[in-house]
């Protein structure tokens, strides 16, 4: 199969930040045969790769040298059922949100926590996204994989995928691993996780008492829309640092001195913090670095106002970090990829 890449493509419409950074060259690819040959030109012209899906978890810090490969491979479809479960095999490309709703419509449950996550099917593997108690790892079967040191396809357990929060084996070796299919293990029988965050409270005052599966995606995606800037209005890509997770001493000390500090004992004995907290509480809310902004409702989310660069938004995020390394001896981790010429 022949293969031309465009050169030279802005890539600010395809990363949610609305980062403004060109891509040496780009193609969009919607079949295998495609992805391999984008793949072989690259090896051949000795251009590094990214692969990219929605553009909803990276900083673009500047331009991109090689190949940016869009994975937009659709199709979804069942591959097995019995009385309790179905499993659903669904393409890299697939926008996650509507795969969400259209599995809850078909009376299968396991994704409703995660609705209106933005983004790729192919992509949810690689930060293992999570939500309101419930992460991709409860739900996902195996992973399918062009992997580009052979270019063989492989399947991969949840096992090998070495899933962690917000980590995994894809997100520690970029580009190595293509993600071609996820297989997802749905229920006909709900068991609803409703404990975390305020999910049952909005159920309750939605009047809602014995909830289906499809209330707690309608109740998530009222609460995200309350308290999440959609990024087709500003641009911004969700959750900018890792909540910390940190010593059961530390946090112990930390309690002593911040009574009112918010605490997630883990069941390993650690303690995990809310990074949105302790970025209000260190009075960071009113931040900016140029068009790069903290979120005035959700301090977590970095936005982007207009023309911020990524080195506006990096700037901007070490200022934090810092702020919170000085005041609580706790060091805050970016939670999106961070690429391009500048990045390191
Ligand atoms: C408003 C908002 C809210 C968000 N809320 C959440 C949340 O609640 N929980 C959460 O976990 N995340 C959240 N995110 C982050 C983001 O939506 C997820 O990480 C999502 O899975 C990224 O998908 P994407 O297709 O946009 O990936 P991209 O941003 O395109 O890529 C992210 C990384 O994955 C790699 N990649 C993409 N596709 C593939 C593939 N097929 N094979 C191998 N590697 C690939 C890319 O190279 C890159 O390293 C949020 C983001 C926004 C903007």
């Amino acid at each position: 199969m022949s293969f031309q890449p465009q050169e030279q493509v802005d890539l600010r419409p395809y990363n949610t930040l609305g980062i403004s950074a060109r891509a040496r060259y780009f193609t969009s690819v919607r079949i295998q045969p495609q992805l391999q040959a984008a793949m072989r030109w690259a090896l051949e012209n000795d251009q590094p790769w990214l692969l990219l899906g929605g553009g909803s978890n990276l900083v673009l810090a500047g331009d991109v040298p090689g190949l940016v490969i869009r994975l937009e491979m659709t199709g979804k479809r069942v591959v097995h059922e019995d009385d309790e479960h179905v499993w659903v095999r669904v393409q890299a490309g697939e926008n996650w949100h509507e795969l969400v709703r259209w599995t809850l419509e078909q009376g299968w449950s396991g994704l409703e926590n995660l609705s209106l996550i933005p983004g790729t099917a192919g992509a949810a593997p690689v930060q293992n996204i999570g939500a309101y108690g419930v992460e991709l790892e409860d739900v996902l079967q195996q992973v399918l994989v062009l992997d580009a040191l052979d270019f063989g396809l492989k399947h991969l357990s949840v096992e090998d995928c070495q899933f962690g929060y917000r980590d995994s084996l894809f997100k520690r070796e970029p580009g190595r691993r293509v993600i071609l299919s996820i297989d997802l293990r749905l229920r006909r029988q709900p068991q609803l996780q409703l404990e975390y965050g305020p999910v049952r409270a909005e159920l309750e005052r939605r009047g809602i008492n014995e909830p289906t599966a499809l209330d707690v995606s309608d109740a998530v995606i009222a609460i995200r829309q309350s308290k999440l800037p959609d990024p087709a209005v500003v641009s911004n890509a969700g959750s900018f640092f890792k909540n910390p997770v940190i010593s059961a001493d530390q946090a112990a000390e930390l309690k002593r001195q911040y009574p009112e500090m918010v605490q997630y004992p883990l069941a390993n004995g650690q303690v995990k913090l809310a990074a949105g907290w302790l970025i209000e509480q260190a009075g960071c809310k009113d931040k900016a670095v140029g068009d790069a902004a903290v979120h005035r409702q959700q301090a977590l989310v970095l936005v982007n106002h207009g023309r911020a660069s990524g080195k506006d938004v990096l700037t901007l995020a070490a200022q934090i970090r810092d702020d919170i390394a000085c005041r609580y001896g706790v060091t805050l981790e970016i939670e999106p990829v961070v690429i391009g010429a500048g990045a390191g």
